[in-house]
């Protein structure tokens, strides 16, 4: 099975009230960073091949030689299949000529847009650069490219209200659109949206997300993951691996990695530019809970058979997967335990059942 390779890349050019991410403004220090994941790369010790490459951040988009110049270290230094998924996070005000000159040498075939409301006030009032026209603009660029977009929507935003965010669905959804993640909005300590004092209202959030979900629907769209929407075929293949525990390299500050049974942690943007290596440990005991957890998350579920300890989990939890199943909050078929589509919404709690 091949494995996904994610690239970090931390340069924004403003920051987001309510950002947490690892990124920074300075893109200045984009050579450097370049070097440091050079390095970085050249000492890992992956040998398989990869099907699946995807360029998050920060803002990939607004820093297109670097990213031209990754993709060529990717190139060079690993084996990454012909054909390979190759996703790009782009934000609307930063998609123009040059970029897409860059995704076109770098055969993207998938861009993930940060759109997260068509509500030009809404945006504004979280620091977001751009408006709905831009939006706008920077899908029809991308379609020279590539039809598979995504976008983002985050749900909590000040002023949205359930309408709001139904009808940012809806319209993106126009453009074509072939895949929705959506994202709760947590306000994080340190951001300036915390220091303002804003609380979201949790009970709007959820009905957001209901709403969102109906609205999906009927445009055909399929819940494969808790948060990720798709018409079918358009699932991102790189976010999967993630979900069913598969391996995974990450290169870049932040950028964490899942391979030959550890778990690699990823540091900081000065730590990594300061040389600080990634911390490995072995999660080889933990493979059956993490896939659990996971696996639950989407629509497709729990393969049993990929437990390490398949015959120890069906004895020890027979009872509780009775009665889970009893209650109709799970259901296990053709080899697979998955939650029913009601209990999404008791995802949690069902999975510290199980665990
Ligand atoms: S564009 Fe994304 S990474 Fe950059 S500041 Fe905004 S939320 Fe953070």
């Amino acid at each position: 099975m091949a494995a996904g390779l994610y690239l970090h890349i931390p340069f924004c050019r403003s920051r987001c009230d309510y950002c947490s991410f690892v990124s920074c403004c300075d893109t200045k220090l984009a050579e450097e960073y370049y070097q440091k994941v050079k390095e970085q790369a050249e000492k890992i010790s992956y040998g398989g091949e990869f099907d699946t490459v995807y360029f998050g951040g920060g803002t990939p988009s607004a820093v297109p030689k670097l990213l031209e110049k990754l993709y060529g270290l990717c190139c060079r230094t690993f084996s990454i299949r012909k054909n390979s998924e190759i996703t790009v996070e782009c934000n609307p005000d930063s998609v123009d000529d040059e970029l897409i000159s860059v995704l076109k040498k770098i055969n993207c075939n998938r861009v993930s847009l940060g759109l997260q409301s068509t509500d030009d006030a809404i945006l504004a009032s979280v620091g977001r650069r751009h408006n709905f026209e831009q939006f706008a603009v920077a899908v029809q660029k991308i379609r020279e490219v590539t039809t598979n977009i995504s976008a983002d929507i985050m749900l909590g935003l000040p002023m949205q209200t359930v309408e709001s965010a139904v009808e940012s669905v809806n319209l993106a959804l126009d453009f074509g659109i072939k895949h929705i993640s959506v994202y709760a909005l947590k306000v994080e300590d340190g951001t300036p949206l915390k220091s303002r004092g804003y609380t979201v209202d949790e009970d709007m959030q959820a009905d957001m997300y209901d709403a969102v979900y109906e609205a999906v629907q009927k445009r055909g769209f399929e819940r494969y993951e808790v948060s990720n929407f798709s018409l079918p075929g358009y699932e991102s293949k790189h976010n999967l691996k993630y979900w069913n525990l598969e391996d995974y390299v990450g290169l870049g500050a932040a950028a964490h990695s899942y391979y030959g049974s550890k778990r690699y942690e990823g540091v900081g943007l000065k730590e990594f530019l300061a040389g600080q290596e990634t911390i490995a440990e072995d999660v080889s005991e933990e493979f059956d809970e993490e896939l659990i957890m996971l696996s639950l998350r989407c629509s497709r579920g729990l393969e049993l058979d990929r437990l390490k300890n398949k015959n120890k989990f069906l004895m020890e939890k027979k009872s509780k997967i009775d009665e889970l199943k009893s209650k109709g909050l799970i259901e296990v078929k053709d080899g697979f335990l998955r939650l029913t589509k009601d209990a999404f919404y008791l995802m949690n709690s069902v999975i510290v059942e199980l665990i």
